[in-house]
């Protein structure tokens, strides 16, 4: 069925690549983004470039702060709201954590007003793996509901998941929080750990290492990241969920490392730092729920996704 979407964010990473896909479906989309300074404006204009004339495409550069840009939103017409927007990237809240607190929270609660004053039924929120901070319970599982979130960014997520609790109980909004983990592929941010290091790799250039290797993440190719949002735009079962979005595997940055080095042809200059408060030694997600609510399956393997991220780099 076609769908009115309204997709935040969509000048992003995994905006513009979700986008690309609701294309391909035929849905009718409004993307709103607002070029954040965080990384440069050219790097999402070229992630848009090849939709963004699409005559099923609207889009509009605004700010989810603004009451404005709300006000020229509920003019409009969406079945579906998937609120991606938001400041990203752990290290850079400690230094800005009110900044994040206004996007992330602030802007998060306008988006569900709107859901509210148009009775939007589904809102699909971009929630993080960052929530679970320090939990030893790992794999991590959605039914642990001790969260302990180590960064201002990570504890904005938790918000946006309890807002989306508020709202879904009081106002009837379907409200499905995905946690993302650590998500990679073509049009990878910039300031993330294997595009930051491929570039480095690739120019010969060192690399900062933060720890001695061992910290683990569950990295997440962003075609299987989208294929759960698709399943958690069509979720129609029950009216709140939490559901994580990850591979259920481990891998430690000294692999990460060496899978670029091997993917590259290069050995990476390495430049020992310590380890960086608000980072966390370990991510992994536990995928029942998210295959049992939206059939959803990572299917991507780590080498196989690295390959295809290179693949991209090479084209560019
Ligand atoms: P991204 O920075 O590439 O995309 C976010 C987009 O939101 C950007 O294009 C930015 O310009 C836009 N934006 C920021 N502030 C805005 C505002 N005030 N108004 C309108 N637009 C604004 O990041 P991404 O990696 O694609 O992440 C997308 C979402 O997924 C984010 O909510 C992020 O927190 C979440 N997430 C990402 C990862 C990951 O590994 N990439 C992991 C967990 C969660």
């Amino acid at each position: 069925m076609i769908k009115k979407i309204l997709v935040t964010g969509g000048a992003g990473f995994i905006g513009s690549t979700l986008v690309e896909s609701l294309l391909k479906d035929k849905h009718d989309l409004t993307i709103i983004d607002n070029f954040d300074a965080f990384y440069p404006k050219a790097v999402k204009e070229n992630n848009i470039k090849g939709f963004i004339n699409h005559p099923s495409i609207r889009f509009i550069e605004g700010d989810i702060q603004s009451p404005v840009l709300m006000e020229q939103l509920a003019a409009l017409d969406f079945d579906v709201i998937v609120h991606l927007a938001a400041k990203a990237g752990v290290r850079p809240s400690i230094a800005d954590p009110l900044g994040y607190q206004d996007v992330n929270v602030k802007g998060t609660q306008n988006l569900l007003e709107l859901a509210r004053r148009k009775k939007i039924v589904q809102f699909v929120f971009a929630s993080s793996s960052s929530v679970y901070g320090v939990n030893k319970n790992i794999p991590w599982s959605e039914d642990d509901h001790v969260l302990q979130p180590i960064s201002p960014y990570a504890s904005t997520k938790v918000s946006g998941e309890l807002l989306g609790h508020a709202y879904s109980h009081l106002f009837g909004t379907r409200f499905l929080a995905l946690r993302f983990f650590t998500v990679y592929g073509p049009r990878q941010r910039p300031d993330l750990a294997i595009h930051k290091f491929s570039s480095a790799i690739m120019n010969g250039q060192p690399i900062d290492v933060f720890g001695d290797g061992s910290t683990r993440r569950d990295y997440t190719y962003v075609d299987d990241i989208i294929t759960g949002i698709n399943g958690a735009i069509h979720y129609d079962q029950t009216m709140y969920e939490v559901v994580n979005l990850g591979n259920n595997k481990m891998i430690s940055l000294s692999e990460m490392i060496q899978v670029l080095e091997e993917v590259w042809e290069k050995k990476a200059i390495i430049n020992r730092m310590p380890e960086q408060p608000g980072d966390v030694p370990v991510t992994c997600a536990a995928v029942e729920k998210a295959k049992r609510l939206f059939g959803y399956e990572a299917k991507t393997g780590f080498r196989e996704g690295i390959l295809k991220f290179k693949n991209w780099i090479d084209k560019r």
